[in-house]
């Protein structure tokens, strides 16, 4: 994971571009790209990236492919060029393409690298979409909740995955954000307040005993947050069972047989 340290610079870069352009209103990436004289195309490019930057003599081009993205104003398009923009403006990742010691990026933004480099664009893309200062004063006050997401993943045309991670860097709850798929879980994020690290998981698998786990084995939905005890969900957990509980909510997404699980 990034450091606490590199996350700040980075969501203050991005910040500062993104009230440099658009002050009030949504940030759009395209706008930011002409201004900085970075070329860029949209077109179907198979399956094999969401973006890419590329640097030739001097100059950048960035592709974004509908085939994986849909269209340019689709949520998953603006954090891809929001991503590619990141690779321009964050000094290491710039250089390191201009120098030829990376020649494109293709990236696929599916939330799951364990690159530090695309994760580190990524950040930026959440960072110059929903910048810092904003985010905070849309959350401030509010509590946890799917209704609160889906508020600002609208307020900032991003996904429900992109403002979940926003949220689990500066949101004002501690936060774990799990995303599973046919009952295996896939990847998880944690604010760095949140109180436990291990999930109890079988083999990968989303534990039986907890929301996400009823949608999977019991084909049950729920509709608002529901408690959970922390160790069906956690292990190494230092309290007596059946006495400390956490809140669970999840947004399903049935059709990608997928769940994305908030605990708070
Ligand atoms: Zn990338």
């Amino acid at each position: 994971m990034i450091s606490i340290a590199r996350r700040r610079v980075i969501s203050s870069l991005a910040e500062y571009i993104a009230n440099e352009y658009f002050p009030i209103s949504e940030i759009l990436p395209e706008r930011i790209a002409d201004d900085n004289q970075i070329s860029y195309c949209y077109g179907e490019y198979g399956d094999s990236f969401d973006g890419l930057i590329e640097h030739q003599f001097g100059d950048f081009h960035i592709y974004i492919n509908l085939t994986k993205v849909n269209h340019p104003t689709s949520t998953r398009s603006r954090f891809t060029f929001g991503h590619e923009l990141g690779h321009y403006f964050i000094d290491e990742h710039r250089i390191a393409l201009a120098s030829g010691e990376t020649p494109s990026h293709p990236s696929i933004n599916d939330f799951s690298t364990k690159n530090s480099v695309e994760q580190e664009a990524d950040f930026f893309a959440c960072s110059l979409l929903m910048p810092e200062a904003r985010f905070r004063a849309d959350c401030y006050g509010q509590p946890i909740s799917k209704e609160l997401i889906q508020r600002l993943s609208k307020i900032y045309q991003t996904s429900i995955t992109a403002t979940l991670l926003r949220y689990v860097n500066i949101g004002n709850y501690p936060l774990m954000v799990i995303c599973s798929q046919d009952s295996r879980i896939l990847w998880h994020w944690k604010s760095d307040d949140f109180a436990y690290s291990y999930l109890k998981s079988m083999s990968g698998k989303v534990p039986r005993y907890t929301v996400t786990g009823e949608y999977y084995y019991g084909r049950k939905k729920y509709s608002s947050s529901e408690q959970v005890f922390v160790e069906e969900w956690f292990t190494y957990v230092d309290v007596q069972p059946n006495t400390c509980s956490l809140m669970e909510e999840c947004f399903y997404f049935d059709t990608l047989k997928m769940v994305l699980t908030m605990i708070w």
